[in-house]
């Protein structure tokens, strides 16, 4: 007999990977995987196709090409008054998802914990898990999702080694206060912990709200990892490009694992996106794009049975639908895409217990059509 030497028995293929190919059987408009589904600036294609045919198609530095690094430099100076020294303190990374799986390689070994705050991005736990880690989950509820410190104090021990962040919040779409940064600096004065931001919607904050980076904070700051995306600033998530941020001590050690993880990442992606970004108009009015998104989904959802959940960042809209039925968020949102024709994410899925509030998530990260046709349809419910 073969043995099982599965380091991760327990899970299964990621949930956005589930529902897109669903939908893709069904037929299905898809509100489930976050990714916009209009292109990106031509302009942007034009530097990238511009690098290939200038010969940029060998090996990039390691630690990625160093326009780029201080083209995030600066930005991050610009917008959280943050000094980040782009020889040793910036790394350009294959996307998000692979900075938060190196930043977390780099430091839990067997027995550390790591407080999550759940719902939670599903990369998180199983990444903590197969390096022998322990996850110690915060379950937030709806419909704030709102965080009590005095509870997460009592998760930490001498065991734990991290605590990861995120806002704005995938898949809840909140963000966090300063209240909650103050309750972070304090819990974590005079500790070793390190502190993982996942920020990759930084750029995506409604209402007139600030994003409240952990670059703004040099009491976080020193001790923390913050991760972002280029997928999300430019509407190319599937040219997976991110970087990661981190004190030089923190990053030496990030870029062990980086080197022999993926070395570098695609070099005329780099040159072409450290080009088009010179011009920091291209995404300075990103908010507003989204918002306008953000009020034409909550506005034609409020016409149907769901009920819409506080919004105020991210591509996401969760809504319950206590009014529809009493299903499993799994069953409903399958039954959606077959019977209905639309594809959400049970956010069940982002708590390791799969802690079922009846919750469906929505990308609306979509043209106003793709909009309006997803919810006459569900407007049929
Ligand atoms: N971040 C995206 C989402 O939450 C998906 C990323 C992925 O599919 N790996 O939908």
């Amino acid at each position: 007999m073969i043995p099982n030497y599965s380091k991760l028995p327990g899970t299964a293929t990621t949930i956005f990977t589930v529902m897109s190919q669903l939908a893709a059987e069904h037929n299905a408009i898809n509100l489930s995987q976050g990714f916009p589904d209009y292109e990106c600036d031509p302009k942007l294609i034009e530097f990238v196709a511009r690098a290939m045919k200038d010969g940029h198609n060998q090996y990039a530095p390691m630690t990625g090409i160093p326009a780029l690094r201080e083209l995030v430099a600066a930005k991050v100076s610009h917008l959280y008054d943050a000094k980040y020294d782009p020889a040793t303190e910036v790394t350009i990374t294959a996307g998000g998802t692979q900075a938060i799986f190196t930043a977390l390689s780099a430091y839990i070994s067997a027995g550390d914990e790591v407080i999550i705050f759940e719902p939670a991005y599903d990369s998180y736990a199983p990444t903590i898990k197969m390096l022998g880690g322990l996850v110690k989950p915060y379950e937030m509820a709806p419909p704030d999702y709102d965080i009590d410190w005095e509870m997460v104090k009592k998760l930490f021990t001498a065991n734990t080694k991290m605590i990861i962040l995120n806002s704005p919040h995938n898949p809840t779409g909140t963000i966090l206060r300063e209240k909650d940064i103050q309750a972070l600096i304090k819990l974590t004065k005079d500790s070793d912990i390190i502190i993982l931001s996942d920020e990759v919607y930084e750029h995506l904050v409604y209402d007139g709200e600030t994003h409240r980076s952990v670059a703004l904070y040099p009491e976080l700051r020193e001790r923390a990892f913050i991760v972002a995306s280029f997928g999300k600033l430019l509407h190319t998530t599937g040219w997976k490009v991110g970087y990661c941020l981190a004190p030089d001590y923190l990053m030496k050690e990030f870029r062990k694992v980086h080197q022999f993880n993926v070395f570098s990442v695609n070099t005329p992606m780099q040159v072409g996106i450290a080009n088009y970004l010179e011009d920091a108009s291209t995404y300075s009015g990103l908010s507003g794009y989204f918002e306008e998104k953000r009020d034409l989904f909550r506005s034609l959802m409020a016409e149907t049975k769901f009920k819409l959940l506080p919004c105020n960042g991210s591509y996401f809209q969760c809504v319950t639908y206590e009014d529809i039925s009493d299903e499993a968020d799994i069953t409903i949102a399958r039954r959606l895409i077959a019977e209905y024709g639309v594809a959400s994410i049970p956010v069940s899925a982002f708590y390791i217990r799969n802690t079922d509030h009846h919750v469906l998530r929505f990308c609306f990260a979509k043209k106003q059509d793709t909009l309006k046709k997803a919810v006459e349809r569900l407007m049929k419910i």
